[in-house]
Protein backbone atom coordinates (compact mmCIF):
# COMPACT_ATOMS: atom_id res chain seq x y z
CA UNK A 1 0.00 0.00 0.00
CA UNK A 2 1.69 3.77 -1.27
CA UNK A 3 0.85 5.66 2.27
CA UNK A 4 1.63 8.94 2.65
CA UNK A 5 2.92 10.18 6.22
CA UNK A 6 2.62 13.52 7.14
CA UNK A 7 4.74 14.25 10.67
CA UNK A 8 6.45 17.04 11.65
CA UNK A 9 8.25 15.37 14.62
CA UNK A 10 11.10 13.37 12.99
CA UNK A 11 11.71 10.74 16.08
CA UNK A 12 7.78 9.69 16.11
CA UNK A 13 7.62 9.69 12.28
CA UNK A 14 10.90 8.05 11.98
CA UNK A 15 9.01 4.81 14.15
CA UNK A 16 5.94 5.19 11.95
CA UNK A 17 7.42 4.90 8.57
CA UNK A 18 9.72 1.75 9.91
CA UNK A 19 7.07 0.26 11.73
CA UNK A 20 4.84 0.24 7.90
CA UNK A 21 7.89 -0.35 5.94
CA UNK A 22 7.98 -2.95 8.36
CA UNK A 23 4.38 -4.82 7.33
CA UNK A 24 5.25 -3.89 3.57
CA UNK A 25 3.54 -0.38 3.08
CA UNK A 26 5.83 1.96 0.79
CA UNK A 27 5.83 4.83 2.94
CA UNK A 28 6.48 9.05 1.95
CA UNK A 29 7.38 11.00 4.94
CA UNK A 30 6.56 14.49 4.95
CA UNK A 31 6.80 17.09 7.62
CA UNK A 32 5.27 20.24 6.27
CA UNK A 33 1.07 20.63 5.81
CA UNK A 34 1.62 22.57 2.21
CA UNK A 35 4.53 20.37 0.92
CA UNK A 36 2.18 17.57 1.49
CA UNK A 37 -0.75 19.34 -0.16
CA UNK A 38 1.35 19.35 -3.35
CA UNK A 39 2.12 16.32 -2.96
CA UNK A 40 -1.27 14.59 -2.85
CA UNK A 41 -2.34 16.77 -6.04
CA UNK A 42 1.17 14.80 -7.94
CA UNK A 43 0.64 11.59 -6.40
CA UNK A 44 -2.06 9.16 -5.85
CA UNK A 45 -1.67 7.32 -1.99
CA UNK A 46 -3.80 4.59 -0.47
CA UNK A 47 -3.78 5.83 2.87
CA UNK A 48 -3.02 9.59 4.18
CA UNK A 49 -1.67 9.46 8.26
CA UNK A 50 -1.58 13.15 9.16
CA UNK A 51 -1.07 15.26 12.11
CA UNK A 52 -3.13 18.10 13.14
CA UNK A 53 -0.46 20.05 14.36
CA UNK A 54 2.25 20.94 11.24
CA UNK A 55 4.00 24.21 10.21
CA UNK A 56 3.06 25.28 6.73
CA UNK A 57 -0.82 24.07 7.07
CA UNK A 58 -2.84 21.93 9.54
CA UNK A 59 -3.53 18.72 9.50
CA UNK A 60 -7.40 19.54 10.22
CA UNK A 61 -7.08 22.20 6.98
CA UNK A 62 -5.59 19.28 5.02
CA UNK A 63 -8.20 17.15 5.66
CA UNK A 64 -10.78 19.55 4.25
CA UNK A 65 -8.91 20.02 1.00
CA UNK A 66 -8.43 16.27 -0.06
CA UNK A 67 -12.30 15.77 0.40
CA UNK A 68 -12.80 18.90 -1.29
CA UNK A 69 -10.81 18.14 -4.23
CA UNK A 70 -12.60 14.32 -4.11
CA UNK A 71 -10.16 12.50 -3.33
CA UNK A 72 -11.44 9.48 -0.84
CA UNK A 73 -8.94 7.57 -0.14
CA UNK A 74 -8.77 6.60 3.71
CA UNK A 75 -7.66 9.06 6.38
CA UNK A 76 -6.40 9.10 9.94
CA UNK A 77 -5.95 11.57 12.10
CA UNK A 78 -3.04 11.83 14.49
CA UNK A 79 -3.48 14.45 17.31
CA UNK A 80 -2.29 15.20 20.65
CA UNK A 81 -4.91 16.99 21.57
CA UNK A 82 -7.87 14.81 23.33
CA UNK A 83 -10.83 17.21 23.20
CA UNK A 84 -14.01 15.31 22.46
CA UNK A 85 -15.20 18.38 19.63
CA UNK A 86 -11.57 18.28 18.57
CA UNK A 87 -12.12 14.81 17.19
CA UNK A 88 -15.79 15.38 16.31
CA UNK A 89 -14.37 18.42 14.31
CA UNK A 90 -11.58 15.68 12.39
CA UNK A 91 -14.24 13.56 11.41
CA UNK A 92 -16.75 16.45 9.99
CA UNK A 93 -14.56 17.33 7.87
CA UNK A 94 -13.98 13.76 6.60
CA UNK A 95 -11.31 12.04 8.07
CA UNK A 96 -12.30 8.14 8.88
CA UNK A 97 -10.74 7.74 12.37
CA UNK A 98 -8.52 9.64 15.06
CA UNK A 99 -5.83 8.99 17.08
CA UNK A 100 -4.72 10.62 20.43
CA UNK A 101 -0.88 10.13 20.80
CA UNK A 102 1.31 8.57 22.80
CA UNK A 103 -0.39 5.61 21.01
CA UNK A 104 1.04 2.40 20.47
CA UNK A 105 1.86 1.27 16.81
CA UNK A 106 -0.22 -2.05 17.08
CA UNK A 107 -3.20 0.61 17.65
CA UNK A 108 -2.41 2.28 14.53
CA UNK A 109 -2.24 -0.79 12.66
CA UNK A 110 -5.52 -2.05 14.03
CA UNK A 111 -6.99 1.47 13.35
CA UNK A 112 -5.80 1.83 9.96
CA UNK A 113 -7.33 -2.34 8.75
CA UNK A 114 -10.61 -1.09 10.07
CA UNK A 115 -10.67 1.62 8.39
CA UNK A 116 -10.20 -0.39 5.11
CA UNK A 117 -12.52 -2.72 6.07
CA UNK A 118 -15.24 -0.13 6.22
CA UNK A 119 -13.96 1.52 3.26
CA UNK A 120 -14.63 -1.35 1.51
CA UNK A 121 -17.74 -2.31 2.50
CA UNK A 122 -18.64 1.33 2.22
CA UNK A 123 -18.49 1.31 -1.81
CA UNK A 124 -21.41 -1.78 -1.80
CA UNK A 125 -23.54 -0.69 0.98
CA UNK A 126 -23.57 0.91 4.43
CA UNK A 127 -26.07 -0.59 7.62
CA UNK A 128 -27.47 0.26 10.59
CA UNK A 129 -29.89 -1.94 12.12
CA UNK A 130 -32.70 -2.63 10.13
CA UNK A 131 -31.46 -0.13 7.60
CA UNK A 132 -29.55 -0.40 4.72
CA UNK A 133 -28.12 2.38 2.31
CA UNK A 134 -26.89 1.36 -1.14
CA UNK A 135 -24.81 4.16 -1.64
CA UNK A 136 -24.04 3.86 -5.36
CA UNK A 137 -27.95 3.53 -5.93
CA UNK A 138 -29.11 5.68 -3.76
CA UNK A 139 -31.50 3.22 -2.67
CA UNK A 140 -32.24 2.48 1.36
CA UNK A 141 -33.93 -0.36 2.50
CA UNK A 142 -35.97 -0.77 5.74
CA UNK A 143 -36.54 -3.87 6.84
CA UNK A 144 -36.51 -5.27 3.50
CA UNK A 145 -38.85 -3.09 1.96
CA UNK A 146 -37.71 0.28 0.25
CA UNK A 147 -37.89 3.18 2.23
CA UNK A 148 -38.67 6.73 -0.24
CA UNK A 149 -36.22 9.18 0.73
CA UNK A 150 -35.82 12.93 -0.79
CA UNK A 151 -32.65 13.74 -1.75
CA UNK A 152 -32.49 16.13 1.77
CA UNK A 153 -33.14 12.87 3.83
CA UNK A 154 -31.05 10.92 2.29
CA UNK A 155 -28.08 12.98 3.19
CA UNK A 156 -28.59 13.73 6.21
CA UNK A 157 -29.74 9.49 6.78
CA UNK A 158 -26.31 8.92 5.65
CA UNK A 159 -24.25 11.00 7.35
CA UNK A 160 -26.09 9.51 10.20
CA UNK A 161 -25.24 5.67 9.32
CA UNK A 162 -21.95 6.75 8.62
CA UNK A 163 -21.15 8.27 12.11
CA UNK A 164 -22.33 4.53 12.91
CA UNK A 165 -23.81 5.62 16.48
CA UNK A 166 -21.63 8.60 16.58
CA UNK A 167 -22.83 12.35 17.02
CA UNK A 168 -23.05 14.16 14.22
CA UNK A 169 -23.01 17.72 14.69
CA UNK A 170 -26.02 20.17 13.12
CA UNK A 171 -23.46 21.94 11.07
CA UNK A 172 -22.27 18.60 9.45
CA UNK A 173 -26.22 17.17 8.84
CA UNK A 174 -27.27 21.22 7.92
CA UNK A 175 -25.94 21.57 4.45
CA UNK A 176 -27.54 24.03 2.43
CA UNK A 177 -30.62 24.41 4.38
CA UNK A 178 -32.14 26.45 7.43
CA UNK A 179 -31.62 25.07 10.87
CA UNK A 180 -35.72 24.69 10.69
CA UNK A 181 -35.18 22.65 7.54
CA UNK A 182 -32.95 20.25 9.17
CA UNK A 183 -35.50 20.03 12.22
CA UNK A 184 -38.37 19.59 9.58
CA UNK A 185 -36.55 16.39 7.75
CA UNK A 186 -35.04 15.14 11.16
CA UNK A 187 -38.97 14.98 12.03
CA UNK A 188 -39.91 13.12 9.10
CA UNK A 189 -37.23 10.50 9.31
CA UNK A 190 -38.12 9.67 13.24
CA UNK A 191 -41.57 8.13 12.76
CA UNK A 192 -40.66 5.49 9.96
CA UNK A 193 -36.91 4.43 11.44
CA UNK A 194 -38.71 4.36 14.85
CA UNK A 195 -41.48 1.68 13.16
CA UNK A 196 -37.66 -0.57 12.63
CA UNK A 197 -36.40 -0.25 16.34
CA UNK A 198 -34.41 2.68 15.00
CA UNK A 199 -33.87 6.34 16.55
CA UNK A 200 -32.06 9.59 15.93
CA UNK A 201 -31.50 11.02 19.22
CA UNK A 202 -31.06 14.49 19.77
CA UNK A 203 -27.84 15.29 21.21
CA UNK A 204 -28.62 19.16 22.68
CA UNK A 205 -26.68 21.82 21.65
CA UNK A 206 -24.63 19.79 19.64
CA UNK A 207 -26.20 17.71 17.12
CA UNK A 208 -27.82 14.46 16.28
CA UNK A 209 -27.04 10.49 16.64
CA UNK A 210 -28.87 7.17 15.57
CA UNK A 211 -29.33 4.60 18.06
CA UNK A 212 -30.91 1.43 17.82
CA UNK A 213 -34.19 1.12 20.54
CA UNK A 214 -33.65 -2.04 22.64
CA UNK A 215 -29.86 -0.02 23.08
CA UNK A 216 -31.57 2.74 24.60
CA UNK A 217 -33.84 0.78 26.80
CA UNK A 218 -30.77 -1.02 27.99
CA UNK A 219 -29.08 2.60 28.84
CA UNK A 220 -32.02 3.75 30.29
CA UNK A 221 -32.85 0.37 32.88
CA UNK A 222 -29.01 1.02 33.94
CA UNK A 223 -29.48 1.84 38.02
CA UNK A 224 -28.29 5.66 37.98
CA UNK A 225 -25.00 6.31 40.46
CA1 LIG B 1 3.06 18.18 15.17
Amino acid sequence: MKLLLVEDDPTLAEGIAEFLRGQGDEVSVESDGMRADRLLQETTFDFVLLDVGLPGLGGYELVRRIRKRGQRMPVIVITARDALDDRIYGLDLGADDYLVKPFELAELSARMRAVQRRGRSANASLGFGALVLDVDGRLAELDGEALPLSGREWEVLEALVRADGRTVTREALQGEGSGNALEVCISRLRPRLEAAGLLIRTVRGFGYRLERARERRDRADQPSP
